[in-house]
């Protein structure tokens, strides 16, 4: 306990948020560390200035969280891991990204962790495909288009056309990403999807099949992700699901995606958010736009 108490003395910390019920602290201190470190990282040491602003409009938060709040995240497995003691998270709900570290940790192993930048930007990506979507999808839904092609050729054999590609990228964009899904948002994406996928998988029991397994999936994800954890390691058709989403950033040269896999399905930005931790152009100037 005393040592907790020095610590956040030295670091003159003040609870600034709530999460989950629990507060996060952070200081002066803090936030110019975190601003040395993406300067020292390079990554995205050319847009500073956004990245001061948005934490000026606490739209990024760096800060302190207790080690049980810190877990409780790592647990549900919301957040983005830079080492064992520091998640980026982006909070929906909040509508903020957090970057997370557990009070403990020294500021030494954050200065030196190369990640930090990476997924500050992965972390951007989701806060702009919500709060600027016409932007965002105006300058990825070439690379969105790519990667569900891909997908549908791995996963189901189908080879979806670029225009309905592009179809179904908007649809799952604007119902769950620009909007709030709805009740029967779930049965209008089967729907949307039969439609869609008439011409590359024309035998009505195929595509019936195709749908129902991948709409099952993405149901139980949204209602219980610990339970789709659970089924991707033991049923086979969600790993083969699973293993499909992972191969299908191969079209853009990455290996193995630290994603959980199935995302995809309901926010596309995560497709563009893995890409961003390699950022192109583009991404600093979504980032500039926010
Ligand atoms: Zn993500």
């Amino acid at each position: 306990m005393q040592k907790v108490q020095e610590a956040f003395e030295i670091a003159s910390l003040r609870p600034v948020d709530r999460v989950y019920d629990k507060s996060v602290y952070s200081s002066d201190e803090i936030k110019d560390l975190f601003l040395s470190t993406i300067k020292k990282q390079g990554l995205l040491s050319s847009i500073l200035p956004s990245i001061e602003n948005l934490m000026e409009r606490e739209i990024i938060v760096p800060c302190f969280a207790s080690s049980g709040l810190v877990s409780l995240i790592a647990y549900k497995m919301f957040a983005n891991k830079v080492d064992k003691m520091t998640y980026a998270f982006y909070h929906r709900d909040n509508n903020k990204i957090y970057i997370f570290m557990d009070n403990q940790t020294k500021f030494i192993f954050w200065i030196n962790n190369k990640l930090l930048s990476a997924l500050v930007a992965h972390e951007l990506m989701h806060y702009a495909a919500r709060n600027n979507p016409n932007e965002f999808i105006k300058f990825f839904e070439d690379d969105l288009i790519t990667y569900f092609r891909r997908f549908f050729y791995i996963y189901g054999q189908a080879d979806v056309s670029e225009d309905n590609c592009k179809h179904i990228v908007k649809w799952i964009f604007n119902s769950f990403e620009k909007n709030q899904a709805k009740f029967d948002t779930i049965s209008e994406y089967a729907k949307m999807l039969d439609g869609q996928l008439k011409d590359s998988i024309p035998m009505t029991s195929d595509r019936d099949l195709f749908t129902k397994t991948m709409l099952t999936r993405i149901l139980i994800f949204l209602r219980n992700s610990e339970s789709f954890v659970y089924l991707a390691k033991s049923d086979p058709e969600t790993s083969k699901l699973v293993r499909s989403l992972l191969e299908s950033y191969k079209s853009f040269g990455i290996g193995t995606p630290s994603t959980m896999a199935i995302q995809e399905l309901v926010f596309p930005s995560e497709v563009i958010a893995i890409l961003s931790e390699k950022p192109h152009a583009k991404h600093l100037e979504v980032i500039r736009s926010i």
